[in-house]
């Protein structure tokens, strides 16, 4: 493998069985060429901000990766596709969305990819998984902005047994 840089990728899904395509894209990720899954969140799940649908299932993954960027990027787009995703409109519904979040300490401008991602510090459905697994790269008072977003972990923590998106979700 030529050098490689840890990017951390931010993953969103709430359309279809959004749990079980966010644990396959991140089988997926696992499996790209001269890229190693280094640490992946809990499942999150957080309620639409400007949009619509059901709830989203987020995530958060970190990768050690010899791939530039626009082509990390590029191999994300194409398990978007794989899992159906369409773009009918903006903040649309979606099956499955895959940010880059950071690549490195990289910054980049360019029409198509902005690093690091530009929303990323105003979304608590990416700093609360993020801070799990990278403590170091959230801003504590970056997370204590968005405490009021209603976000929480899925997984290993435990639900109440009357909660509804447990029982939507099947955890
Ligand atoms: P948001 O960017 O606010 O999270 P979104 O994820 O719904 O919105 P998309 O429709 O998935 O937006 O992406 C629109 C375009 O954003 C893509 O075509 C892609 O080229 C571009 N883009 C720019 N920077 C990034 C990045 N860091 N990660 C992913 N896509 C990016
Ligand atoms: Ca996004
Ligand atoms: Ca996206």
């Amino acid at each position: 493998m030529r050098e490689t840089v840890v990017a951390t990728v931010g993953l969103g899904a709430n359309l279809g069985d959004a749990s079980a395509t966010v644990r396959a894209a991140i089988a997926a990720i696992a499996t790209l060429a001269n890229t190693e899954l280094l640490r992946a969140s809990h499942l999150y799940a957080s309620a639409p901000i400007d949009s619509s649908g059901p709830d989203y299932i987020n995530a958060v993954v970190q990768v050690r990766t010899a791939l530039s960027a626009p082509a990390l990027l590029a191999e994300l787009q194409t398990i978007e596709r794989a899992a159906g995703r369409e773009r009918p409109y903006r903040n649309a519904p979606r099956t499955l969305d895959l940010d880059l979040l950071l690549y490195g300490d990289a910054h980049i401008s360019s029409p198509a990819l902005t690093v690091p991602h530009p929303r990323m510090q105003q979304r608590a459905f990416v700093l609360l998984p993020l801070a799990e697994i990278a403590p170091t790269l959230v801003d504590a008072a970056a997370l204590a902005a968005v405490q009021d977003q209603a976000v929480h972990a899925l997984g290993s923590q435990k639900l109440g047994s009357d909660s509804n998106l447990s029982r939507q979700i099947g955890i």
